[in-house]
């Protein structure tokens, strides 16, 4: 390779909306797993007379996935027929968003190694429905023939387009990481990428670094997780540099991932090839600023916000506003069980039990409080919270209670432990010696054989410190 390439990439995130039904019809928007065609109507199978009514949910959860990435909506937007045949797609047009979406421009924030982070901004974002699936095999049968299910047909997306400011695969990773977190939080989509409720489509070309002109880009079809976004623009980098690096010239055309390389769909087509045309069936969307107020009042905090809000509110390291955050399930059970008494001021504590239990499953957020406490006051130790945590959430028992009868509480007393101490010491002249010869780890020994004494139960911490003194006074 003769000239190093940077790529630059511009994303298409398709998001299905959390709705009950369809974008224009009754229908449930529940199809994923169901028999096929179970979820239609003369309107998304486009039966001759069948007209679209609007789903107003769609439009309020689409303006406010808007809201949440800064968008700005369009005091008037109007639907549109993009034309094309596909046997997937029964009335020949796909009802979108063309010259008028209602959202333009946006950003989204992502979050690099090493602290670093980067705006991308957002070019569009548009609705439209989706478009049925055809199936080639029946199980493990492959068919002569395809057969088509149109539970999806008509089921609402918003389609977020991104400027062409990515320029690595790292980045594309981050975008769609935070930019699901967003759709999230905000109610907006569930983006569960294996029930095809997000998906991707990635416009790459290459440039020699540097330089400002943007080279032909390819576009790489139906990418349907991170990784595999990842993945092929990593492939497509050095297909198309392998091809400039020999004096080639990169085709404009769509492409499609099989898991291992990009190959040739098609010739890209453009947009004049759709004859669009503003759909007569469908009137267009005016927006009261009152409605605009209500929607953004129902946002829930949204994940930044949130990670800054953890960070300077309760004191948490940005490591830990980060991984209690990534999930919004998670970081609302915190600030829940934060309310109550016990938890209350332990925001660190209540963290580190949170994230040092493996597969964290919530308890009751009363227990997790209690639990909490007894974190707190040092009455247990994170570990053995650790340990104890399958059990409070199969006896639903109060952990103080558990930490009784099981008879787990550390001795903080410094009286008793003193006692022990003094036993310890008479027992081991010669670690006495040791340590005052200069042998510090000589007094292992003696906490150990408090340890014992304790039976397990004293503070190591203090155990230790008392040691010392005691030695200093023999
Ligand atoms: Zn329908």
């Amino acid at each position: 390779m003769t000239e190093p390439f940077e790529m630059v990439v511009g994303l298409e995130v398709h998001a299905q909306l959390k709705t009950e039904t369809k974008l224009f019809c009754a229908c449930p928007n529940d199809g994923f797993g169901a028999p096929p065609n179970s979820r239609v109507c003369p309107v998304c199978t486009g039966q001759p007379g069948a007209l679209p009514v609007l789903n107003r949910k769609a439009v309020e959860l689409a303006f406010k996935a808007a809201l949440a990435l800064n968008g700005k909506l369009a005091h008037k937007s109007i639907f549109a027929r993009k034309n094309y045949f596909y046997p997937d797609l029964p009335k020949a047009y796909q009802i979108s968003q063309y010259d008028e979406p209602f959202c333009l421009g946006g950003e989204v924030l992502l979050r690099l190694k090493d602290g670093k982070t980067k705006t991308v901004q957002l070019a569009r974002i548009h609705m439209e429905e989706d478009a049925g699936k055809l199936l080639h095999a029946v199980g493990s049968q492959t068919l002569n023939h395809s057969l088509v299910d149109f539970n999806r047909g008509g089921v609402p997306l918003i389609e977020i387009v991104s400027q062409p400011e990515i320029f690595s695969s790292e980045e594309a990773y981050a975008y769609l990481t935070s930019l699901k977190e967003i759709l999230q939080y905000a109610q907006v989509s569930s983006c569960d990428m294996e029930k095809g409720e997000m998906r991707c489509d990635a416009n790459i070309s290459l440039r020699p670094k540097g330089r400002e002109k943007f080279g032909t880009r390819a576009e790489i079809k139906n990418l349907n997780s991170f990784k595999n976004v990842k993945d092929a623009l990593e492939y497509e980098f050095l297909r198309q540099s392998d091809i400039l690096s020999s004096g080639g010239k990169i085709i404009q055309e769509t492409r499609l991932w099989n898991g291992k390389e990009t190959v040739s769909m098609r010739s890209k087509e453009e947009a004049h090839d759709y004859r669009y045309f503003p759909d007569p069936d469908l009137v267009p969307i005016d927006l009261s600023p009152e409605w605009i107020k209500k929607l953004k009042s129902e946002i829930p905090e949204l994940p930044q916000a949130r990670r800054e809000r953890f960070v300077s509110e309760y004191h948490l390291s940005p490591y830990e506003a980060e991984v209690l955050t990534a999930s919004q399930a998670v970081s609302d059970y915190f600030i829940q069980v934060l309310k109550l008494p016990g938890a209350q001021n332990n925001a660190g504590v209540l963290a580190k039990l949170i994230m040092n239990i493996p597969d964290f499953s919530p308890i009751p957020e009363k227990q997790m409080a209690s639990l909490t406490h007894l974190c707190a006051q040092k009455t247990i130790t994170l570990n053995q919270a650790k340990e104890l945590y399958p059990e409070i959430r199969e006896s639903k028992k109060d952990p103080k209670v558990l930490v009784e009868e099981k008879g787990l509480a550390q001795v903080l007393d410094e009286k008793i432990l003193r006692d022990w101490v003094k036993e310890a010491l008479a027992a081991n002249p010669q670690a006495i010696s040791d340590v005052k010869g200069g042998k510090k780890q000589a007094a292992g020994a003696l906490v150990g054989a408090v340890m014992k004494l304790s039976k397990g139960k004293a503070n190591p911490a203090l155990v230790n410190k008392l040691i010392f003194e005691g030695i200093d006074k023999a």
